[in-house]
């Protein structure tokens, strides 16, 4: 095996994960085009949370869990990627090794949320 290149490791979510907490890990953003798009702030105010994408979109959304894009998210759907938001390879890697469960997984607390 190549020591050099280890395989990306898996995170595990569970699927009720709120969805403020999941793309402030995951910086990733799908549009309702099926466009993912990479996240470069997140400013939550209470239930709902602006987000700036690296291509220069701002864009509101509520705190749900049920919404399209937590859906998207969680299916991984999307048709493709945005060129202008250079999302590097390691972090669609990441995102595509990222497994969500309805009974196990992190439900990504405060404090698990802000370490990095
Ligand atoms: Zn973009």
């Amino acid at each position: 095996m190549d020591k050099e290149q280890p395989p990306a490791a898996q995170h595990h979510y569970r699927k009720r994960v709120e969805l403020f907490r999941l793309i402030a890990k995951i910086k990733l953003w799908p549009s309702r085009l099926g466009i993912l798009h990479g996240i470069r702030a997140i400013e939550v105010h209470g239930a709902t949370a602006l987000i700036t994408t690296h291509c220069g979109r701002t864009l509101s959304a509520n705190n749900s869990r049920s919404s399209r894009a937590a859906r998207w998210l969680r299916n991984k759907r999307f048709i493709g990627v945005c060129g202008a938001c250079g999302i590097p390879d390691w972090k669609l890697a990441k995102y595509n090794a990222t497994r969500f469960h309805r009974h196990s997984g992190s439900q990504l607390h405060s404090q698990e949320a802000g370490r990095k």
